[in-house]
């Protein structure tokens, strides 16, 4: 049986490399530094941070401290370097970014198990086991070939997304459930507006502050995928006509049709997240959490995730991949990190791990892990496969994305810790 490849030495190769290599497989890493950089990367070295130096919140009752504590008692040497390499940063994982990259760097290149081969990837291997792991920011050539073989819709290269809300935190006796014109089964959430609060929210909206773009996620940005704040910004009933129009709607509670509607989108089957149905949007994250608050029935909501636009390579994981991160077309290629829909370093991290240590086991004649919807790495594949969502965006971890407790707990931090020691307590029980 020939070496394994895997193919991107970043968070999730690296992952991958030194879980099969721990595991007794010989395996060849494959990265194109420094004979060629990616717009975001600066040195030589595996595991590169190419924006923050953290690795987020470090407590279990939160969902990156949860995802560590999972990664940690999979092997991971990311969590390893990362505790090795911490600087002081309250609650938060942070690491001095070059000690931390030069930490991976040589535990990888002293493993007697890896070999690191240098230089552009730019085919897919046609035979042998492949872990693609190139990233947010994969080279063209490559994106090519991925392209030709995931199909034009399969590949996406810019991430322009809407923010996502926990289904709990929307204020239902605000809002209604209604299909447009009664097609469909209330599938929809509405968030209404008479014309005062349609005209604080514009006002808000237009002139709240925006995220600066940096050249390299320039392309495309207004192709198919305008910010919500641009449409807006064109005319003062613009968006009334676009993404908040209101016919076909009546509110329950006045009997007539609202002067504007917002509508959200379940995101996920459990119906636990929901979108923000046309609001893609470029605005910093503070100013989207102060202007979507002025929605009615919005007010207290949870943020899963905010809208994003930048450059991102990644697959339409739901309709090409297996939870075990699998090409369905073709399963002896898998892919790790965030080009598999997940983001953030930690997430893409954990994905390489898995997907090392699954492709070991079937070396070995095992079944891939099967990680429990209860872990947030299982939640988080589970979602990149979940082929009821239509729209598939990239997802970080987040409580929102796990079941809830048989018994609701109202305290916030308690209920958390309690889903999170849940946990914990699956992922001991499951043969990894
Ligand atoms: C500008 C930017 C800023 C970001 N900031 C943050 C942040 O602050 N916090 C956060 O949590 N996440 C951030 N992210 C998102 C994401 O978590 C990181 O990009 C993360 O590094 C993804 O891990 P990865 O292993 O999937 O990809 P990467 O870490 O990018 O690793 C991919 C590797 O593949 C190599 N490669 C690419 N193409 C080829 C090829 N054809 N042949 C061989 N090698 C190849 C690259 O050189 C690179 O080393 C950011 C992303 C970008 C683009």
């Amino acid at each position: 049986m020939s070496a394994p490849v895997v193919i991107g030495a970043g968070l999730a190769g690296s992952e991958a490399a030194w879980a099969l290599a721990q595991r007794g497989v010989a395996v060849t890493l494959c990265e194109m530094r420094p004979e060629k950089y990616t717009p975001a990367h600066h040195t030589a070295g595996f595991a590169e941070l190419v924006c923050s130096n953290s690795l987020k919140a470090m407590r279990l009752g939160s969902a990156a401290g949860l995802l560590k504590a999972e990664m940690a008692h999979m092997g991971s040497l990311i969590v390893e370097a990362a505790k090795a390499t911490a600087v002081p940063a309250g609650g938060a994982l942070a690491v001095d970014r070059e000690r931390f990259s030069a930490y991976v760097t040589e535990k990888i290149r002293s493993h007697p198990l890896i070999t690191v081969r240098q230089g552009e990837v730019t085919e897919i291997p046609a035979e042998g086991d492949v872990i693609i792991a190139t990233g947010p920011l994969t080279s063209d050539a490559l994106s090519k070939a991925l392209a030709a073989c995931t199909g034009r819709e399969g590949l996406h290269f810019f991430d322009a997304a809407a923010p996502i809300v926990e289904a709990d935190s929307i204020d239902m006796t605000k809002a209604f459930r209604a299909a447009r014109y009664g097609r469909g089964d209330d599938d929809y959430i509405n968030c209404p507006m008479n014309k005062a609060e349609y005209e604080a929210f514009y006002d808000a909206l237009v002139s709240a502050e925006r995220a600066p773009l940096h050249d390299v996620d320039r392309v495309d940005v207004y192709e198919g995928c305008m910010p919500v704040e641009i449409l807006a910004a064109r005319g003062h009933d613009s968006i009334r006509f676009g993404p908040l129009k209101p016919v076909g709607l009546t509110d329950p509670r006045t009997g007539h049709r609202p002067w504007a509607v917002v509508q959200l989108r379940t995101e996920n089957a459990e119906g636990t997240m929901y979108n923000l149905v046309g609001f893609q949007t470029n605005l910093k994250f503070p100013e989207q959490k102060r202007v979507f608050s002025l929605i009615p029935g919005l007010e207290n909501a949870e943020f899963v995730r905010y809208g994003v636009m930048h450059r991102n390579t990644f697959l339409d994981s739901p309709r090409l991949l297996d939870r075990h991160l699998r090409l369905k077309s073709d399963p002896r290629i898998r892919f790790a990190g965030q080009i598999t829909g997940v983001e953030g370093y930690i997430e893409s991290a954990a994905t390489g791990i898995l997907t090392g240590i699954d492709l070991a086991r079937e070396r070995a004649g095992k079944p891939p892990v099967d990680l429990p919807a209860t872990t947030m790495l299982g939640a988080l594949t589970r979602y990149a496969a979940d082929e009821t969502v239509r729209d598939f965006q990239p997802m970080g971890c987040n409580m929102g994305i796990l079941p809830p407790l048989e018994t609701h707990i109202r305290d916030k931090q308690e209920r958390y810790l309690a889903v999170a020691e849940r946990a914990m307590r699956d992922l001991a029980a499951t043969d990894i």
